[in-house]
């Protein structure tokens, strides 16, 4: 089984593909089991929490759920890149309005204490360089407000503008700041080394800031010989002003709307993430839209109707993925949220899709006999697209031509990239050997879907296939009708 099958005579695929965060509440085998049957897509694993024995732990597990439920789902590891946080704290701190607090980078440095100025550490040293008098210090997802008074070589002074309770290891944002820690941290490279070990699918980094960081990522993946793919977490200014080129030297994107609505005035929020998915669909990326869809089901059953709203908005735009994040780490209703995501956007799916822009993948002349493909599919209804795929490039330019309302059945005789090709919106993966002769791959994958269900008599196949015939490679489409 792949995908949970409808009711209704032909199987009803979601295009929108469903990300969940583990955590606490979904870790168990139990809960695994039940989400992977309740058609989640892919589980994201965040590193700001996890230590290694349990991401190895958990990893091994979700394969083996996997397994004996027949539906094998991806794994994302999300590293956390060039994150300032602020030290231990024995006990909060309440931060009154207008108190003057330090920020400390060298603990135990001499201080001007002559008025009694409570501080806490930071994990950056290079913080006081790079900061300047006037600027911002959001604390703890931009709850707690500071402005920046004064700074030497080891503290920088704030007055409160924005009071609220300091707990331990709060993450600290500084709108506009650039900040020079490394994009890819000591700490991300043992984690990634970690999840390449036990087979991750995806690698997530957070705050890329341009092209480069992701050039570094992957010479660190070729360094290792991995075909681990790269998701950039789109979470700041920087990005915001590199995303083309940043779309273009990555695999994929997130939207990271936690961070990106401190880092940004919040009004610019749905301007960026209508532009991000745009740009990507254009450049023939998959995009993921992240965090607090369903925030308010972390301790309520059901959504409010902005939420509701604001899942079907990102089905609407064409995203290929929706995620979750603390609804499925730390809430209490979990399996709902999957359930939700689910049921809005096999809804919305069912509208009328809007025109897109011309991708301008269209380059290559794999593309253009691709676009063709879909352009029957959009016009014969009960039409499916079917590819094969050793490397997940038909797959992936298939997807990013949108098909109005076919799915997109990818066959592959790789498990590695039938997961990865979880990411792709309205694409539907089924692992299967190739038989050397190419008619004969395609008799089998339609038996198979015949078998499951997945086409039934009348339906329309269109077959997008780049088969080697007497040594060359030949683009060609075909036109079956079930029988
Ligand atoms: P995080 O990233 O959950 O790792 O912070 C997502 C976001 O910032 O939205
Ligand atoms: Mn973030």
């Amino acid at each position: 089984m792949t995908t949970p099958i409808s009711t209704q005579a032909a199987p009803c695929f979601r295009r929108t593909k469903i990300i969940f965060t583990l955590g606490p509440a979904t870790e168990s085998e139990a809960m695994l089991e039940t989400l992977i049957r309740g058609g989640a897509d892919i589980v994201r694993l965040n590193m700001a929490h996890a230590k290694h024995d349990w991401t190895r732990m958990v990893i091994r597990r979700i394969r083996a759920v996997s397994a004996r439920v027949g539906r094998e789902i991806a794994i994302m590891m999300d590293i956390k890149g060039p994150e300032i946080r602020t030290g231990d704290l024995e006990v909060p701190i309440e931060l009154k309005a207008g108190e003057i607090f330090d920020f400390t980078v060298k603990p135990g440095a001499t201080r001007d204490q002559s008025e009694e100025v409570r501080s806490v550490n930071v994990n950056y040293q290079d913080l006081v360089n790079d900061i300047k008098v006037g600027d911002t210090v959001l604390v703890d997802n931009g709850l707690i407000r500071l402005e920046v008074l004064t700074k030497d070589h080891a503290h920088i002074r704030c007055r409160v503008l924005i009071p609220g309770e300091l707990k331990s290891k709060r993450h600290i944002n500084l709108p506009g700041v650039k900040v020079n820690l490394p994009s890819f941290t000591e700490k991300d490279r043992a984690d990634s080394t970690v999840g390449l070990e036990e087979g991750i699918d995806f690698l997530a980094l957070s705050f890329v800031r341009a092209a480069a960081d992701i050039a570094l990522l992957r010479a660190f993946l070729a360094e290792k010989k991995s075909t681990v793919r790269i998701i950039a977490k789109i979470e700041d200014q920087s990005a915001i002003t590199n995303l083309d080129d940043i779309i273009a030297a990555t695999d994929s994107i997130m939207v990271a709307r936690g961070d990106l609505g401190i880092e940004c005035p919040f009004e610019e929020l749905p301007v960026i993430q209508r532009r991000a998915v745009q740009s990507c669909i254009a450049q023939g990326k998959p995009v993921i839209i992240a965090t607090h869809m369903l925030e308010s089901m972390t301790s309520q059953p059901v959504p409010t109707r902005a939420e509701i709203t604001d899942v079907a908005n990102a089905v609407y735009e064409q995203a290929d993925c929706v995620m979750l994040s603390g609804e499925t780490t730390i809430g209490k209703y979990p399996v709902e949220c999957v359930q939700m995501l689910d049921k809005i956007s096999r809804r919305i799916e069912r509208e009328d899709a809007p025109d897109l822009r011309e991708p301008a993948v269209f380059a290559t002349e794999r593309m253009k006999v691709l676009h063709s493909a879909v352009v029957l599919a959009n016009e014969l209804p009960r039409s499916k697209l079917l590819t094969f795929t050793r490397h997940g490039f038909m797959a992936h330019g298939l997807a990013a031509l949108r098909p109005v309302h076919s799915p997109i059945l990818a066959f592959t005789p790789h498990p590695e990239l039938l997961r990865q090709l979880r990411l792709l919106r309205a694409v539907e993966p089924y692992l299967m050997p190739f038989p050397s002769e190419p008619d004969i791959t395609i008799e089998n994958a339609i038996e198979t879907l015949r078998r499951l269900g997945h086409v039934s008599p009348g339906d329309k196949i269109i077959i997008a296939t780049d088969i080697v015939s007497q040594d060359r490679l030949v683009d060609a489409i075909q036109l079956r009708t079930i029988r």
